[in-house]
């Protein structure tokens, strides 16, 4: 299939997915009840790899709805995203970094998302302009690098991502611009086909450098599709880089975590961080890890790397900044340290807390929650 017929014969239905998976026609209200919260999108390429044999498959778990999603604990925004938003589309947390929220569309919604509150519904919280979201950019020379997310930022039409390129690759106060997609991972075919993508991103980072920041979860992703979207971007000149969160069920065991961390080294996309899993309403139940836990999972993943393995830390994305999990100093003692901070008294900042076994977040004054 092309990645075009991929997308038309992508499960977005309840019906579809109970045949599809050969579940009874009874589950069908269940899986109804819960799109209608939370849409579903899953391409053929990435249902293909899916084991049906397995009831705790692992990208099944990413991929297909659970009546655990409509568990209401948690908080929608959990970075403090609303607040750190400048004007419609662009937020602006960290001095040197624009974050703009291209589009609201994904390849596939993943189960874990931490914009769940919009994906595939809303397009409330969208940048519209590209020129308008440059004017922002231009206007605050502090700025030295932007981030075009969603959504999904592959997913926009090959015009728009053309536009976000011509203005931004134009502005001499930035280092580096890049684009934050799961499309290697759920639909690679989308890379690999297109030429005109490809071309494009191909004569703009002769001019600026260009990141692609992908985010697999599991080993099983890094498919021969996968790998050859991988180098398509690098032989276009674009560097890949890798993001995971640490996910319940699917990679939160050390075996696993190490090797997608090596096979992600293998292929040069570079894994950088290991997310803790937000509170998200809707995620946080079904997929979060507590941090004790986490941190021993990430520790040994990390002991089966080489150097550039090694290089991920642990972090979470909080909204006082981006804390690294450092370890622990004891039983419940565990060390952090603020990587990026949103307030510049926080920058650096060592500290402490008391993690009890079952914490999995810090709260607004660091204390585990
Ligand atoms: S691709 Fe990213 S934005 Fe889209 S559903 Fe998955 S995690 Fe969320």
């Amino acid at each position: 299939m092309t990645w075009q017929e991929e997308l038309r014969h992508s499960i977005h239905t309840a019906e579809a997915l109970c045949a599809a998976l050969g579940l009874s026609e009874t589950e069908i209200p269940v899986y109804r009840s819960i799109v209608e919260h939370y849409p579903m999108m899953i391409p053929p390429y990435y249902l293909s790899l899916i084991d049906p044999r397995d009831p705790a498959d692992p990208i099944a778990r990413i991929c297909v709805p659970s009546p655990e999603e409509l568990e209401p604990s948690g908080v929608f925004d959990t970075s403090g995203e609303g607040d750190n938003t400048k004007q419609e589309g662009v937020q602006h947390k960290y001095a040197q970094t624009a974050l703009i929220l291209s589009t609201n569309v994904c390849a596939m919604y993943c189960r874990h998302c931490f914009r769940k509150r919009m994906v595939g519904l809303s397009d409330a919280e969208l940048n519209k302009q590209v020129t308008a979201a440059a004017d922002y950019v231009r206007a605050h020379p502090e700025i030295n690098n932007v981030l075009v997310s969603g959504g999904d930022a592959l997913m926009n039409s090959n015009y728009i991502i053309r536009r976000y390129l011509e203005e931004l690759c134009a502005i001499d106060a930035l280092d580096l611009v890049r684009f934050g997609s799961r499309v290697p991972v759920v639909l690679p075919q989308r890379i690999y086909e297109d030429k005109e993508l490809l071309d494009l991103f191909t004569a703009f980072a002769r001019k600026k450098a260009l990141y692609l920041v992908t985010q697999f979860n599991h080993p099983r992703e890094l498919t021969e599709e996968a790998a050859r979207a991988v180098r398509a971007m690098q032989k276009c000149g674009v560097q890949v880089r890798n993001q995971t969160v640490l996910l319940r069920g699917v990679n939160d065991d050390p075996q696993t975590l190490g090797l997608l961390l090596r096979r992600l080294t293998k292929v040069g996309a570079a894994p950088y961080y290991v997310f803790q899993c937000r509170p998200v309403t809707g995620v946080k139940g079904r997929f979060q890890v507590p941090l004790q836990e986490g941190v021993k999972i990430v520790d040994a993943a990390k002991n089966l790397q080489n150097g550039i393995g090694k290089g991920i830390r642990f972090a979470m994305s909080h909204p006082r900044g981006k804390i690294e999990i450092l370890g622990s100093l004891s039983e419940t003692e565990y060390l952090f340290k603020f990587h990026q901070a949103k307030n510049p008294a926080d920058a650096a900042r060592i500290f402490t807390a008391a993690i009890p076994p079952e914490a999995t977040w810090l709260d607004g004054e660091l204390r585990a929650i």
